[in-house]
C-alpha cells in the first residue's frame, strides 16, 4: 500500500492509452467506513475496499478498516484537520474530479456515513455536475455506533418516539444555529455530532427552550473503539463533567430518557454469559 501523505502533489499514473485515444473517466466509489470497529463495516464496503486501486480517505476513518486496502493500492490522506496537509473541501472535489478524468476509479472513504454530516452531499453533486458515474455505500453512522456499542437505545416506545440527529459546529458568525424549540421537545432522543466544543451552549439553550434541567444526557467518546467512554450526567451537570473526565474529539451527546436505561443495559452488555 502507498501511502500518500500530501494530496497537493499527487498526480494521477499516466495511463496505457494511446495518445489521440480518450481516457474513459474513472468511477467514483462514495463508501462509509462507519464509526471505527472493522467489524461495523458492510460487506458492500469491504468489497469496494478490497477492489479498489486508489482511495482517498479522512482523518475519522479507524486506522483498522484500511487493513481492508489492498497492499498495492495508492492510499491518499485528505482530512486530518489538525495536519498540514488538510485538503479544503473544494481541493478534495477537485483532486477527485481531476483523478478520475484522468482515467482513476476510485473509493472515496468517510467515517461513518458520508451522507450523515460527512459532505458526501456535496461531493455527489459535485461528480454529477462534472460528469463522473459514482456510487454510494452507505456506513453505519457514529450515533448507532454509540447507541449500540454504549448500551443506549435511541428510541424506545416508552421514552422516545421521535429521534434527530443535529450538528453543534458553529456558523461564520460563532453561532450554533439550531432550532432549539424543535430539539427541546419532550419523548424524543436528540444526538449531537461535533458538539464537544459547542457543549456549553448546548445544554443551556436546551434547558431555556423547556428540558428539564434533570434530562439524562450523555457523552460518548471513541464509540466503536477500544478507548470508548460513555459519561452520563444531566443536562445541568454534563459540562462540569466533560472537564472532568476530559472528554476529546471524536464524542456524541446524547440528550434523552433514554440515557437513563444506559447503565441497566451496559450491565447485561458487560455479563459474563452464564
Ligand atoms: N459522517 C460521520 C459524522 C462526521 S461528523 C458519521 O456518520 O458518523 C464528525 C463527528 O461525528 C464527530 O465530531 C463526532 O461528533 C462524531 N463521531 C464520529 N465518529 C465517532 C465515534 N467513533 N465516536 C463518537 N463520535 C463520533
Amino acid at each position: 500500500m502507498s501511502f500518500i501523505e500530501d494530496a497537493r502533489w499527487f498526480t494521477a499514473a499516466p495511463t496505457a492509452n494511446a495518445p489521440d485515444t480518450p481516457t474513459p473517466p474513472g468511477r467514483v466509489t462514495l463508501v462509509g467506513a462507519g464509526p471505527g470497529d472493522p467489524e461495523l463495516l458492510t460487506l458492500r464496503a469491504v468489497k469496494a475496499l478490497r477492489g479498489a486501486r486508489l482511495v482517498l480517505y479522512d482523518h475519522l476513518v479507524g486506522k483498522e478498516v484500511l487493513r481492508y486496502v489492498a497492499e498495492d493500492a495508492d492510499l491518499i490522506y485528505v482530512g486530518k484537520e489538525s495536519s498540514h496537509h488538510t485538503l479544503p473541501q473544494e481541493s478534495i472535489i477537485d483532486l477527485m474530479v481531476r483523478l478520475a478524468r484522468s482515467g482513476r476509479s476510485m473509493v472515496r472513504l468517510k467515517g461513518g456515513d458520508g451522507f450523515i454530516f460527512g459532505r458526501g452531499g456535496e461531493e455527489a453533486q459535485a461528480l454529477v455536475e462534472a460528469g463522473i458515474a459514482f456510487d454510494v455505500v452507505p456506513g453505519i453512522t457514529a450515533a448507532q455506533g454509540a447507541g449500540a456499542c454504549a448500551g443506549i437505545p435511541l428510541t424506545h416506545r416508552d421514552h422516545a418516539a421521535t429521534l434527530v440527529f443535529a450538528t453543534g459546529h458553529l456558523r461564520g458568525d460563532n453561532e450554533v444555529a439550531l432550532d432549539w424549540e424543535a430539539l427541546a421537545r419532550p419523548r424524543q432522543t436528540v444526538v449531537i455530532y461535533m458538539g464537544m466544543g459547542t457543549l456549553p451552549v448546548i445544554c443551556e439553550q436546551l434547558v431555556c427552550h423547556g428540558l428539564p434541567a434533570g434530562t439524562p444526557a450523555a457523552l460518548v467518546e471513541q464509540a466503536s473503539l477500544p478507548g470508548q467512554r460513555c459519561i452520563t450526567g444531566t443536562l445541568q451537570d454534563l459540562p462540569q463533567l466533560a472537564q472532568q473526565h476530559r472528554v476529546r474529539p471524536p464524542a456524541l451527546i446524547v440528550v434523552g430518557e433514554v440515557v437513563a436505561l444506559q447503565p441497566q443495559l451496559m450491565r447485561g452488555m458487560q455479563a459474563s454469559v452464564m
